[in-house]
């Protein structure tokens, strides 16, 4: 059977390039960064090496970048690390309605500590308010957290504002960039963040490895203890064979990255054309405007995602109905719900992720797959028939 991979924003194979320059690093380069025999220092310089090609992604300066074991803990380390090195000086913190659990669980965790969130509702298109955001800000406001690119949805926030806005009022401004890094352009100078995380499999990188970017000056402090590692940020034996592969992901991205967004964002709006052309009562959740170029949301009347998606899966086509990680739960998505979706609409949506591997071909085949799904479940609802 015909098998389409559809979900790369739950995760990406990782890139023959890649993989084979891991290889060394598990076997004969197998040094630990630290020791200081040759075998060791070799160690060491894959690792300086590898900073410097993630950080040039970001154009940020190598020094700025500590390796993490991915965006769940950079997220972490951002959040909870900023907020224990800043609290007395505030104990506020400012975020969005839509992150992912990295940050929004985490926001939890800092308010049973006592410190404030405030949860920022999104436009029913799926993007922030700077103006919004900036009336929330207090005296005692000591960061903020916006993430780049929804995990769900695929839009794309307004950085460049909310940075200046943090910038003004001297307020640290963290953005969850595990979604955008390697398939949009991410420079933390232009976007304006101080601290920017990022996971090395959503970018054709190995699993359990990622980064996150500090700017010069940040005060944060480790949320693990243990040995010096990455300034003593991040301590712990780091993943050579991971962080090696990390860069080479990297490596790929920026060279390839302008010419596969234009090419994803063809496919991508193609199979919305024959989505909304051939499917009635569907639609697409978040904006097309300011959207990842892989990334398409559809929601149909009538009709439950997890059949869809199951449907999908018996004819080798993989999908998702929100993001990975909640998709199991069966609850409506808090970010289909952000938008102002009613929870029985949240539940017939279907999230495509087009990646290096697919083709105009595949679109057309999707298409076709879901227009047949859609028709075959309204059928047999009572709902959904004559729809
Ligand atoms: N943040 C966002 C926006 C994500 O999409 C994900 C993964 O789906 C994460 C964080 C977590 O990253 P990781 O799987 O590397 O822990």
């Amino acid at each position: 059977m015909k098998r389409i991979y559809l979900d790369h924003s739950a995760t990406t194979p990782v890139a023959p390039e890649v993989l084979e320059a891991m290889l060394p690093y598990f076997t004969e380069k197998f040094g630990n960064a630290s020791s200081l025999h040759s075998v060791g220092r070799e160690a060491k310089q894959a690792l300086e090496e590898s900073r410097e090609k993630v950080a040039g992604l970001l154009g940020a300066e190598p020094g700025e970048l500590i390796f993490t074991s991915g965006g769940t803990e950079s997220d972490n380390l951002a959040l909870k690390g900023v907020a224990y090195r800043n609290k007395k000086k505030g104990k506020h913190v400012i975020t969005t309605r839509i992150e992912h659990p990295a940050v929004l669980e985490t926001c939890r965790k800092l308010e049973t500590e006592g410190f404030e969130v405030t949860y920022l509702p999104v436009t029913s298109e799926g993007l922030v308010e700077p103006g919004i955001l900036e009336s929330a800000i207090r005296e005692d406001t000591i960061l903020i957290s916006v993430m780049h690119a929804n995990n769900e949805i695929g839009t794309i926030q307004p950085l460049e504002e909310i940075g200046k806005i943090a910038a003004e009022k001297d307020i640290y401004f963290h953005t969850d960039a595990v979604q955008s890094v390697g398939k949009i352009p991410t420079d933390v100078d232009a976007i304006g963040v101080d601290l920017l995380s990022l996971s090395s499999h959503k970018l054709y990188g190995p699993k359990g490895i990622g980064a996150l970017y500090i700017r010069k000056g940040t005060r944060l402090e480790s949320i693990i203890q243990g040995g010096g590692h990455e300034r003593g940020l991040r301590p712990g034996t780091e993943n050579i064979a991971g962080i090696v592969g990390l860069a080479k992901a990297a490596e790929l991205a920026r060279e390839t990255m302008a010419t596969e967004a234009e090419r994803l964002a063809g496919l991508r709006d193609r199979l919305a054309d024959l989505i909304l052309e051939n499917v009635k009562n569907a639609w697409i959740n978040g904006t097309m405007k300011k959207r990842l170029p892989g990334n398409i949301n559809f929601g149909f009347r009538y009709v439950e995602g997890e059949s869809l998606l199951l449907f999908l899966d018996s004819k080798g086509i993989a999908v998702s109905t929100g993001s990975a990680c909640s998709s199991k739960k069966l609850e409506p998505s808090h970010v289909l719900l952000s938008l102002g979706l009613p929870p029985e609409e949240c539940h017939g949506s279907l999230r495509i992720t087009l990646g290096r591997s697919n083709t105009e071909e595949d679109a057309d085949y999707v298409a076709q797959a879901i227009a047949e799904a859609v028709e075959r479940f309204r059928s047999i609802s009572a709902l959904g028939r004559g729809s």
